[in-house]
């Protein structure tokens, strides 16, 4: 191929936008060359014209989102920097289904979050120990995707692939380096509350602490190679992957 892919990616914080661009390497291998700008956190040149005051987190690619189904006259999907792309990822940790427009100061949307409890049926002592097969992870995945659809109206491009780990993006940084880690056997990660809690209970010599610096120096050119171990622990990464290759294979250079 002789052209380069363009793939913008829409996440909650720009650690995500770090980990989303190696699973991205992963992915495309050398099929492809490729960039990836990131939309939300930060702005490009094509999306000068977004507020880039629109902060952080969930709310932040909320605000996002509408923002520009704003500048697109209600069209999210013919906006003309994402026209341009060839390839969209929008980036949502599950865990919003428990957040409420108020959490994130929004207002004047239709009131669809938090999502109706979507509950794990073990009794809450029982709960660190779900089943390898336990669909309360893809149900709260499928209840946000459809949050970000009503956001938009419907109007999102075919080449859209959502990004949703469970419950969070933290789950699929400790798959990555802690395969054998015996909560990993065990039980279902992707059912564990606040997986930040197992990042940070690592000792300190092997602990990835939640900033850009460290992110730079232990997952940047590394994380890429270990996103088989995230494949096999997390349905969502399993997914996540499908589907990117699915629409990879549909995008025309
Ligand atoms: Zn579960």
């Amino acid at each position: 191929m002789s052209e380069t892919l363009e793939i913008g990616i829409i996440a909650e914080g720009p650690t995500d936008i770090l980990v989303i661009k190696e699973i991205v390497e992963n992915l495309i291998s050398d099929q492809y060359e490729f960039t990836c700008t990131s939309i939300q956190p930060k702005c490009s040149a094509v999306f000068e014209q977004l507020n880039t005051e629109l902060g952080t987190g969930w709310s932040g690619v909320c605000r996002c989102l509408l923002e520009m189904k704003k500048q697109s006259n209600g069209k999210f999907d013919q906006h003309i920097g994402i026209k341009r792309l060839n390839l969209l990822i929008i980036h949502l940790d599950v865990d919003v289904t428990r957040q409420s427009y108020k959490d994130g100061h929004l207002r004047n949307i239709d009131n669809n979050l938090p999502c109706p409890s979507i509950q794990c049926p073990l009794p809450l002592r029982q709960r660190n120990q779900c089943p390898s097969d336990c669909d309360i992870p893809r149900q709260r995945a499928n209840a946000i995707r459809q949050v970000v659809l009503n956001w938009l109206d419907n109007c999102t491009p075919q080449n859209l692939v959502f990004c949703t780990p469970s419950q969070a993006m933290d789950a699929w940084v400790f798959a990555a380096f802690f395969p054998d880690d015996i909560r990993i056997r065990q039980n279902k990660l992707e059912c564990v509350e606040r997986p930040e809690r197992l990042l940070k209970s690592k000792p300190k010599q092997k602990r990835i602490e939640k900033t850009v610096t460290d992110y730079r120096k232990k997952i940047v050119g590394s994380y890429c190679n270990l996103w088989s171990n995230v494949r096999q622990n997390c349905s969502e990464a399993e997914r996540f992957s499908q589907e990117f290759l699915k629409v990879l294979n549909t995008v025309e250079t």
